[in-house]
Formats: structure tokens, sequence, C-alpha cells
């Protein structure tokens, strides 16, 4: 049986082709995709920015429908509708047991779906792992309502927890992307009194306030860091997120947060920077206690499930994020919108 699946052809080459659907092996499922997305990710690996090799099939956000189980996945049945998380843990290794999803059997190795396996950008996708990794969907709940917890929402909350935000903490989020959108609704989820943000984007300042911003800076019109030391008298936030990946966001970050505060970095810095510089005097010359943390997405079934509960509760509205709908067949069209943020775009939904 044929599928319709979007494949990375070489830098700026995607598109639709013919792919045999998958088999589940020993362990896996396979999942009729219902409703995936594009991240700034697939934007990278489109452009040839993020070495995936030709031929594979790319995305890795997918809602859908159990289609097949594999020998020994027990504890599911067949069109059961599912979620899966961006990162796909085995939940064995000695990563995965240290609650080091991301990392599975070492850097990135969490990461496989539309990585280093094919993706879901498809009619059906493969899962690997599958009982650590299909979470059921409330029946009360669409496939648009959790469609971000698969990804954005998990990594951009994740910059809020490693933080560790106290409920009082004043917080700075640096862009306002799709992760950012999440980090600042995650400081809001933590319990900060303040949430400032910073991005020059129209639509994205719009959702800033929808998702948590008291404040939101256009850096195109006023110093941010001028003005977080105005807004917090010259003290400083608890705690400053950085979700762009850029050398200055970077050191904006470290500027504005307080002594023994924390810089919480969600970013991914581009490779030909070669390193990334901490200016000393805002640093404290190493002496200041502030401190600075990394995360990637979090993911496996039990943060999923945590994460949809989040939603079924009404503590988040991820569904607001989407913008934009195509069917699988326009996902060409989606890309052009997205990858170029053209019409106001902030997240786009893809129905198979
Ligand atoms: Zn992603
Ligand atoms: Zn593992």
């Amino acid at each position: 049986m044929k599928m319709r699946a979007n494949v990375f052809k070489g830098p700026d080459k995607i598109g639709l082709e013919d792919r045999p659907v998958p088999k589940a092996g020993p362990g896996e499922a396979v999942v009729k995709i219902t409703l995936t997305t594009i991240c700034g990710t697939d934007v990278h690996i489109m452009r040839g920015e993020y070495p995936v090799r030709k031929g594979q099939i790319i995305g890795h956000e997918p809602i859908g429908l159990i289609y097949e189980l594999g020998e020994g996945v027990t504890g599911y049945k067949k069109g059961e509708r599912v979620a899966i998380n961006a990162i796909t843990p085995c939940g064995q290794c000695e990563y995965c047991l240290s609650a080091n999803w991301a990392q599975c059997g070492g850097f990135l190795g969490g990461w496989k779906m539309g990585n280093t396996i094919d993706g879901c950008q498809a009619d059906y996708v493969k899962i690997p792992n599958a009982m650590a990794n299909l979470t059921k969907i409330p029946d009360e709940l669409s496939d648009e309502d959790v469609l971000f917890t698969t990804d954005i929402f998990s990594t951009g909350l994740s910059g809020a927890e490693s933080a560790h935000i106290q409920v009082g903490d004043i917080v700075a989020v640096f862009g306002q992307g799709p992760i950012g959108l999440s980090a600042a609704a995650g400081a809001k989820l933590k319990g900060a009194a303040l949430i400032i943000t910073v991005d020059s984007v129209p639509s994205r300042i719009k959702m800033s306030q929808k998702m948590g911003a008291d404040v939101v800076l256009n850096f195109k019109k006023v110093d941010p860091v001028k003005e977080i030391m105005k807004i917090t008298n010259g003290r400083g936030v608890d705690v400053a997120i950085e979700a762009i990946g850029l050398q200055e966001s970077f050191e904006n970050c470290v500027k504005c947060t307080r002594v023994g505060g924390t810089i919480s970095s969600l970013g991914v810095y581009p490779a030909h920077l070669g390193n990334i510089g901490v200016p000393l005097q805002d640093f404290g010359f190493g002496i200041a206690d502030k401190k600075i943390v990394s995360t990637l997405c979090p993911g496996g079934k039990e943060r999923m499930r945590r994460l949809i509960s989040l939603v079924k509760n009404e503590r988040v509205n991820l569904r607001q994020l989407i913008t934009h709908r195509f069917s699988l067949d326009e996902i060409q069209e989606a890309y052009r919108i997205f990858s170029n943020q053209l019409d106001g775009v902030v997240k786009v939904a893809i129905t198979p």
C-alpha cells in the first residue's frame, strides 16, 4: 500500500513522493496521521542547514490513529487516537532513566522522527518504542487542541521549568516565535508575577499578550535591556529565557538577569558561530551566582500526559497559535508561508 510523504531531496528541495506504508516491527506502532505541523527545525532541514539524509521523510509532530501495533506492544488498541512527542525516548537507557529523554542514547538521540528515521509529514508514520511514546487523547479534546504538545509547548515550558521559576518571579523571554510564546505560557504556569517578552513582529507581539506576556518590548523601538532594568528598578529579572539562538539575545539575557538569577537557554545556536561569549562584567566575573541552563524538548508519554492534562483543564490554550491550515497536498505552500513568515503566520496545521 502506498502513501504520500514529504521528502527532503537536497537543500531547498522538498516535496511529496509516494512511499510504501511502513510496517510495525516488534515494539513499534504505525499511526495514521490526522494532523501535523511544520517546525522551525523543519525549515532548517529544508534549507540544508541541519543535516538529514536525502530521501528522508521529514516532520516530527504527529497526531493520529493507531493503525498497526507491532509484536509485544500491549495497553493500546487499533483505532485509538494518540499524540506522540517529537522526542521518542527508548525509556530504558541511562539517559532516559535519568530523565534526559531528549538525549536518549547520547547527544540529541531522543529526536528520531524526521531526523534519523522517517518522519510524520505523511499519511502514516512508524513510532519506535511505542509503549513509551503513544499518549491517548481524551475524547473531549480535538486534534488541534493538543497539536503543539508534540514539540513547541513541551520545549517552551521546559525553559521555564529548567530555570526553576518561583512564584512571584519576574521573567523575561527573548524571542516570541512559537517556542518563545510557549515559554511565556510556561512562565505563567510556573507562577511568574510579571512576564516581559521581546520581539518586533506585529503578529507575534499580539499573540504574546494572549499567551501570558504582561509587557511586550519591541526591540526595534526600544533597547530591551535598558527597558527591563527600568521596569525592575535596576535589579534585573529573576529568570531570562533565550528563545532565538543568537549571541546578542544570549548576551542580553545575561545582562538583564539579577545577581543570583538564571539564564535559561532554549535557542539553537548556529554552528558557524563557533562559540557563544559571556559578557564578563554582566556575569559578575563568574562570582555573581548567575546560573546558565539549557534544555531540549522533554518527550515520552508521561510528559505528554501532563501537557495534555494542562490543555484539558484549560490551563493553557495552544490552539490559538494555529493561524493557517493546509492539506498535505499543499505542504509546499505551507512551507513557503511559514518559512518566510508571510501573512502574519504563527503556526500552521497540516491535514493529510
Ligand atoms: Zn520541532
Ligand atoms: Zn533512552
